[in-house]
């Protein structure tokens, strides 16, 4: 983010304006939209430009504009449409340390106007940095469609009565009572009344809010999926969106994160590769000392928050703690990789039944019973393996299971830098040592890509 985004306040700051023509009359344009003190310099105004200025009272100076007229202006706008003359200007304007803006030139401008869609006090800006304007225009056009026009006589009336809201209790409580004004009180009044009587209305949704019991608070726990956003179910999505608090795995991705309220409470635990871990009684005590102060918290899981992810233990805990909870079911590893690699976990007449399995326990590398998954047709996904390929591999073989068992491990399932190894089982050791996967490794012993490996997206590396 080249060019970071801020509302700033013009009101009664002067903004100077320079050039004759049709630029200066758009910026001018735009600009009497906010509450500034506009100050136009153009020697040689059109007719049009000088028209809209003394209809709105704006200073024209008919004259080239110099360093004193700069000082103390909020911004500026080189509009002449003539790089030299704006070049200029913008020297001018620097040197007085105000930050200014030359029409169309990204280059020579320190600050650039996205395009906006107008409900006033409720704004949208949207830029792309000069990337893409027709793109930018294009967002613009379908929030204009969708943004009801009875948004901004709701958000002014929402505005003055901030401070009488204030006695609810902040957060939560808040929350709900100015969700349900934006999202039902306040459009149906709106809508069946008048824009008169939302302060009525808001009133008497105030002492509602105020009678009512505060809700207490719960715990989700929830399967964020692999790492895609994309794969999150619509009522994790929801829950995160609601959440007072998010207690999160390090697995757990930014861009899923970022579905959250940025104001929301984010609470990093779990484990780092084979790092530091936080104690599973930290992780219960985060969970509920929050649900106790009536706070909605998510404790998000990568995958579906009960394979291998000491869900009893957190659930248990918060039984104890008399906290109401929920679990929320999220796409695990194995489906995803699957689904990667095109293949179905199941099969019939090859294999009956699936076994998830992790190749690592709280005493070191785990022991299963190698001599069924050792047996033709086989078919199971083995979570953190990558440390315990070795053994793993061993034990398949004393058991003896086929050294041409075909192997697939997926890196980073579901995210831009998946990767995918297709091996068997005798080199399995081998290549991947060979690969180096540094992200979560999902292996689906087994399995083979079902498409020829050339058909695969580019980013299958068959091992020799
Ligand atoms: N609850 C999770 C599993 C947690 S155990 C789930 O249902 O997927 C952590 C292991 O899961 C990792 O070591 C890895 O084997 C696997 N895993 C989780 N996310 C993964 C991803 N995006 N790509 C590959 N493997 C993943």
């Amino acid at each position: 983010m080249q060019h970071f985004p801020v509302f700033l306040d013009l009101a009664d700051r002067p903004v100077v304006i320079a050039g004759n023509g049709a630029f200066a009359l758009a910026k001018l344009r735009l600009l009497l939209k906010t509450e500034a003190r506009l100050a136009l310099y153009a020697e040689a105004p059109e007719a049009e430009l000088a028209e809209t200025a003394a209809a709105h009272g704006v200073a024209l100076h008919r004259r080239a504009v110099r360093a004193a007229d700069l000082t103390g202006a909020a911004l500026a706008y080189g509009a002449h449409g003539d790089s030299a003359a704006d070049a200029a200007f913008a020297a001018l304007a620097r040197a007085q340390g105000v930050l200014v803006n030359v029409v169309d030139n990204l280059e020579a401008s320190d600050f650039i106007t996205p395009a906006i869609v107008d409900r006033s006090p409720v704004t949208v800006a949207i830029g792309t940095e000069g990337a893409a304007p027709v793109l930018a225009r294009a967002i613009k056009a379908d929030l204009e469609a969708r943004l009801p026009q009875g948004l901004g006589p709701l958000a002014r009336a929402g505005k003055l009565f901030r401070h009488a809201a204030e006695a609810l209790p902040q957060g939560r409580a808040r929350r709900d009572f100015w969700a349900d004004y934006y999202f039902q009180t306040g459009p149906q009044v709106l809508a069946e009344a008048g824009e008169e009587l939302l302060d009525h209305a808001l009133h008497a949704l105030l002492q509602q809010h105020l009678s009512a019991e505060a809700a207490p608070g719960r715990v989700d726990l929830v399967g964020a999926g692999p790492g895609n956003p994309e794969l999150m179910t619509l009522q994790a999505r929801r829950l995160l969106d609601a959440a007072d608090v998010v207690i999160h795995d390090r697995l757990v991705p930014a861009a899923i994160l970022e579905l959250a309220r940025r104001e929301a409470i984010f609470v990093a635990v779990g484990k780092e590769g084979f790092g530091p871990s936080t104690p599973q009684a930290d992780i219960n005590a985060a969970m509920i000392d929050h649900a106790a102060q009536g706070l909605r918290v998510v404790r998000l899981k990568g995958g579906d928050a009960s394979v291998f992810g000491r869900l009893d233990e957190e659930t248990a805990a918060l039984s104890a703690a008399g906290i109401d909870w929920a679990v929320t079911p999220g796409i695990t590893a194995a489906s995803a990789a699957a689904a990667a690699i095109g293949a179905s976990l199941t099969r019939r007449g090859r294999n009956s039944d699936l076994r998830l399995l992790t190749a690592q326990d709280v005493e070191g590398f785990a022991d299963h019973d190698w001599r069924s998954l050792a047996r033709p047709g086989a078919v199971a996904a083995i979570y953190m393996g990558k440390r315990a390929a070795r053994f793993v591999q061993g034990r398949l073989m004393m058991h003896g299971a086929d050294g041409a068992t075909p192997v697939t491990l997926v890196e980073n399932v579901s995210r831009p830098d998946q990767r995918i190894l297709a091996t068997r089982l005798d080199r399995l050791p081998a290549d991947l040592a060979e690969a180096g996967l540094q992200g979560p490794v999902i292996t689906l012993f087994g399995l083979a890509p079902a498409r020829a490996a050339a058909a695969l997206p580019a980013l299958i590396e068959e091992f020799a």
